[in-house]
């Protein structure tokens, strides 16, 4: 027992603590905050200390924080952008975000947001700020140097907006109070390409990971949900309690919640006074011996909603099916490592913070979840690699859903689909353009949701599923808590699939090329029948084609790619499959050739795994049939 507990100690601290960043290192913080919440002026006052430890090699004469309340101000940069997109047409109708619009410039006074830092000091020094809208730069008296720390101790104050876009009060559907997304003076990132003080517009997050100290206080009627874990639940009660034994709430009309998170990059809370609130443990901590060398943290499942928009049956299925996932998600895409997790009524849609999420509905509670991988735990810099983020939680969303309703059809139809939509939309930018500077919205959201998807299902047709499977595992496994690049993704699939795969990220992740490979001609010569496939689209790729003859049987003919220096493995084992040396990316035709007679061929089809994502699927088959047709030249 005692070796078990030093044992999952020991594996807790190494992969909660690691310094690294990608293949370098990474900032720390440790935060302390309270915050005192006016439900009547929905005016809040807080202080904030902050341990911060800077172990770049770089000296720093500047700091950066992020006051994203301040975005929701009439002629703020997110109210600016959000106008301008409104007029761009998209289909039927503009580019501006349907929740957005331009509601942020009819804001009155009562309903904006506002995020003010009184005063901050330095280890015990007031240091001079300015306060740019949604960012305020501080610059230091004395720099910070390499390898070391400071204390930065500040107070704010502020007001909680009208709900526009994720955070807020007052949801006009949910009718929750408050969704305290931001809600802080939040430092920014400084990693290896330096500060990330991007102006707030309505976009990505990127945080600094540490553990958060959290009271928050509020009248004492509310209940709350949030990132970390409750330290005074007997103080609480509302269902926070050991089961069974009594709360002793202290007198006054004001309760102060007080949370504690380990190793996050964020906190978020949320809080009505009609939230029905369920807590399920869903396990004890489980030592390695006794789960095949791999040890479970202990997990307790939260559900706070309000029977407002959606019935009570539906919220509450999150959990019965977060149960029967969680297994399912843990094989697949590595250990859920925190104690707790929180599936919370509120925001405007569905969106992910370190051990929770803020749901309009349930329907995204899956998405969200596995958003505690991509977004939470591995944690790239969003506004660079959104792709990373929102791609690879989709394609895990659609697998555990695919598992939760045994749907063996193809996962990721609606990723495809949307990706083939996007390249022919001519709106289509690379995934390497920054997220605030897509020139759209829907181009935005295309690219990184389904084009990102769409890279982790296409890599399976490149190194075959059990080994993109395992490079998912891998991943996970390794960069957990360390901020990975494309590069770091890439270099860790090269290695584990032993194939170039530096082409793929240049094609898929930094160019807009497309794939689309033809059948331009079939003849027969010498007793062979020849077959020319044509890389029509820029993007090569390693290329399947089958052949059904009239007698029911198959063949499987594959040409390799020159720039993987390795082979895709076989698409259908049972079939033996005829290779063919690689076909040269300069080159636009290949010939394939079969000794079967050309009038024995009912079908000739490039990739009949339709995981290539080639855009014009119309030239990949060719039916042919003998009682009235010639063959093609
Ligand atoms: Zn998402």
């Amino acid at each position: 027992m005692r070796l078990f507990i030093l044992t999952l100690l020991f594996s807790f601290v190494l992969s909660f603590y690691s310094q690294a960043q990608g293949s370098g290192w990474q900032q720390r913080v440790q935060y302390k905050m309270e915050v005192n919440l006016n439900v009547e002026t929905n005016r809040f006052t807080g202080t904030q200390q902050l341990e911060y430890w800077n172990n770049s090699p770089d000296t720093l004469e500047k700091l950066y924080y992020h006051l994203y309340f301040n975005a929701f101000r009439p002629g703020s940069m997110m109210d600016t952008r959000s106008r301008r997109q409104g007029t761009i047409a998209i289909g039927r109708g503009a580019d501006w975000d349907s929740r957005v619009k331009d509601r942020i410039a009819q804001l009155k006074p009562e309903e904006m947001g506002e995020q003010k830092v009184v005063w901050l000091k330095m280890n015990g020094r007031v240091q001079q700020l300015q306060a740019m809208e949604t960012i305020l730069e501080v610059t230091l008296d004395k720099p910070i140097l390499p390898k070391s720390k400071v204390i930065l101790e500040l107070a704010f104050e502020g007001q909680v907006p009208i709900q526009i876009r994720r955070r807020g009060r007052d949801n006009a559907t949910t009718k929750v109070r408050y969704s305290m997304s931001q809600w802080y003076p939040k430092l920014c990132a400084y990693d290896q390409d330096g500060w990330h003080p991007n102006p707030y517009v309505g976009r990505e997050f990127y945080g600094v990971w540490g553990n958060y100290d959290v009271r928050i206080t509020i009248d004492s009627n509310y209940i709350l949900g949030a990132t970390g874990y409750l330290q005074n639940p007997q103080q609480i009660g509302y269902g926070y309690e050991k089961p069974g034994t009594t709360v002793s709430s202290p007198a006054g009309g004001k309760l102060t919640w007080h949370f504690y998170a380990p190793q996050v990059h964020d906190f978020m809370w949320a809080a009505d006074p009609d939230y029905i609130h369920r807590a399920v443990k869903v396990r004890d901590s489980i030592p390695a011996a006794r789960n095949g060398g791999v040890a479970r943290q202990e997990l307790t499942l939260h559900l706070l909603y309000k029977p407002t928009n959606v019935k009570p049956a539906q919220w509450e299925q999150i959990l019965v099916d977060a149960q029967k996932a969680l297994p399912f998600i843990e094989k697949h895409f590595g250990a859920y490592p925190y104690k707790q997790y929180s599936f919370i009524h509120g925001g405007d849609g569905g969106m992910e913070y370190p051990m929770s999420t803020l749901l309009i509905s349930p329907g995204a509670w899956l998405h969200e979840w596995m958003h505690s991988w991509y977004q939470g735990m591995l944690a790239t810099d969003e506004s660079m690699y959104g792709w990373m983020d929102e791609g690879f939680t989709s394609y895990a969303d659609d697998r555990i859903s695919a598992f939760l309703t045994s749907d063996t059809g193809f996962a990721h139809a609606g990723s495809y689909q949307g990706y083939f939509a996007l390249a022919k939309s001519g709106r289509e930018e690379p995934l390497t353009t920054h997220a605030d500077h897509y020139n759209t919205n829907a181009a935005y959201a295309a690219a990184v949701y389904s084009k990102g998807a769409v890279f982790m299902e296409q890599l399976g047709y490149i190194t075959g599923a059990a080994v993109r499977d395992q490079i998912l595992l891998d991943y996970y496994n390794q960069y957990k808590f360390r901020h990975p690049t494309a590069n770091d993704f890439i270099r860790l699939a090269e290695k584990r699939s032993r194939l170039q795969l530096d082409w793929y990220k240049d094609y898929w992740i930094h160019s807009t090329k497309t794939i689309d490979y033809a059948i331009d001609s079939v003849w027969e010569e010498n007793g062979n029948t020849q077959i020319r496939i044509k890389r029509v689209g820029l993007m090569p790729m390693p290329i399947d084609v089958q052949l059904n003859f009239s007698g029911g049987q198959r063949e499987s003919h594959y040409v390799p790619l020159d720039l993987m220096y390795g082979q895709k493995p076989p698409e259908d084992t049972l079939l033996k499959r005829k290779s063919y040396p690689a076909w040269n990316w300069t080159h636009a035709t290949y010939v394939i050739s079969t000794p079967q007679k050309l009038t024995d061929i009912t079908l000739i089809e490039i990739d009949p795994s339709q995981r290539m994502a080639d855009i014009d699927r119309k030239n990949n088959q060719l039916k042919l049939d003998w009682s009235n047709s010639k063959p093609l030249r």
